[in-house]
């Protein structure tokens, strides 16, 4: 399959390089954009050993690993990239200010009908829109890490953005086999970021107070509510449960649960004393090279397996 829409990725980084090889797997020409050089002559092969790891364990792609990886187009050249795209997909750094200017700047370069997403974790797509003067066609499209095995993405309303780019947005990450959902209000993290970092606050918080050791935290969710969630999120378990018992719950625990706006103690003396986890080689937890390598595998193996799987 191939298709004449042009796909515009900026930032070629953990996530840019993932949202690229995913439309390009789907057929799609794309423009991938880094303003480092080194980041972005090193993609290609970035994303061709991502693509043959997933064939090793039972993926099938539309077209040969050389054919998706001719459909890249890399360059530093913003100006060249947008000309003729359909969709920009933004994937720089995690800052208002760069972002806000990107878009300024895409908005001028690109032709009235590219519609631009931003990918940020958690900023308010308004606020990055805000010195773009055709606001109506930014919008907010949040992929999960890796973007091309993770289905979700959440595809935000800003205050201008138009239902017509919404759906055409929603539309596009239908055919690329994604599973888009629509945030109607733009607030900071979204749905998916605030149900995470609700969770970890809770986790830190109760490493904080020393009601059990990190591992345990992990223990818990992994060996217990967790094998529940790929099937049932919490809103649907309530209801199993019953809305009776869960008041009950929440009038009783509720004011026991860490309510507390500023980041855990034990998280900022980490940060400060530079544990800054796999990357230092300690964090909560121990972390020996062979310990990051067998969690990043298995990580990888259980995503990998699992999109496999949904494609029979
Ligand atoms: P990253 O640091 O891996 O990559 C960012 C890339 O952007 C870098 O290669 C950098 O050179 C490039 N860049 C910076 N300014 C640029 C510019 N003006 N023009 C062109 N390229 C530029 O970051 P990442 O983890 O891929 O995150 C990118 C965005 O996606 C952030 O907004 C982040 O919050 C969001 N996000 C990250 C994750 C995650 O798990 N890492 C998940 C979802 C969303």
């Amino acid at each position: 399959m191939s298709t004449s829409e042009q796909i515009t990725v900026v930032g070629a980084g953990l996530m840019g390089h993932g949202i690229a090889q995913l439309f390009a797997a789907k057929g799609y020409k794309v423009w991938l954009v880094d303003d480092n050089a080194d980041v972005l002559y090193s993609t290609k092969e970035r994303i061709g050993s991502n693509l043959r790891d997933m064939r090793s364990k039972g993926v099938d792609f539309e077209a040969d690993i050389n054919l998706i990886l001719d459909r890249i187009n890399i360059t530093t050249e913003l100006g060249s990239a947008c000309k003729g795209s359909d969709f920009v997909f933004e994937a720089v750094f995690e800052n208002l200010e760069l972002k806000q200017n990107l878009f300024a700047m895409l908005d001028r370069l690109c032709p009235p009908k590219t519609i631009l997403c931003s990918n940020t974790s958690v900023i308010s797509i308004t606020e990055i829109a805000m010195k773009a003067k055709n606001r109506e066609r930014i919008v907010g499209t949040h992929f999960w890490n890796p973007p091309y095995l993770i289905p979700l993405v959440e595809v935000v309303r800003a205050e201008e953005s138009t239902s017509w780019c919404l759906s055409a947005v929603y539309d596009l990450l239908k055919r690329v086999g994604k599973h888009p959902v629509h945030v109607h209000k733009d607030v900071p993290g979204f749905v998916g970021n605030r149900l995470q970092h609700a969770l970890w606050r809770e986790a830190f918080a109760i490493i904080d107070e020393g009601i059990c050791d990190p591992a345990t935290v992990d223990e818990v969710v992994i060996h217990g509510f967790g094998l529940r969630l790929p099937t049932l999120g919490p809103v649907e378990t309530a209801d199993m449960v019953g809305l009776d018992l869960t008041l009950a719950i929440h009038n009783y625990i509720l004011k026991y649960i860490n309510a507390d706006p500023t980041p855990s103690t034990t998280l900022q003396a980490k940060v400060k004393a530079g544990e800054l986890g796999f990357k230092s080689g300690r964090g909560f937890m121990e972390w020996s090279e062979s310990d990051v390598s067998e969690s990043r595998k298995r990580l990888a193996d259980y995503l990998i397996g699992v999109f496999a799987e949904q494609q029979k």
